[in-house]
């Protein structure tokens, strides 16, 4: 997935979440991306293009990077693989296919400017729907 469409569909949840709340704007945007989604920094420089002349222009984007973890079946745990891509149990090196976190993109708030000047944290409502929207 290219880190513009995210981008895209970021800017266009974001957007339509401040204007189903009336607000000015959107302040900022924090999402939640696991290291094998492979998106990081370029997301940023992408934002802002895809941001201009959206209710999103000028907001920050705020990522929140999940490391990975995967849950070994030998020792009924949840461990950190040494590496990234080596999906072996670090104790007892038994192969595991089951990623535990490292995988989600997930919008997790969106700071909104309102009339009111009520400048406080706003979770989204439909954070659920968002991570499978983007
Ligand atoms: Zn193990």
């Amino acid at each position: 997935m290219h880190e513009l469409t995210i981008a895209n569909s970021l800017v266009e949840l974001a957007s339509a979440h401040a204007a189903d709340n009336n607000a000015l704007r959107v302040k900022a945007i924090c999402v939640r991306m696991g290291v094998l989604c492979g998106i990081g920094r370029s997301l940023y420089f992408c934002f802002e293009p895809a941001s201009r002349g959206t209710l999103c222009e000028g907001a920050k984007l705020r990522i929140e990077e999940v490391p990975l973890s995967v849950r070994c079946e030998h020792c009924d745990d949840v461990k950190v693989p040494k590496a990234l891509y080596n999906f072996r149990c670090p104790d007892c090196g038994y192969p595991t296919s089951k990623v535990v976190s490292g995988r989600e993109m997930e919008l997790v708030s969106i700071e909104l400017e309102t009339a009111e000047r009520a400048a406080s944290m706003q979770e989204c409502p439909n954070a659920g729907e968002a991570r499978n929207a983007i």
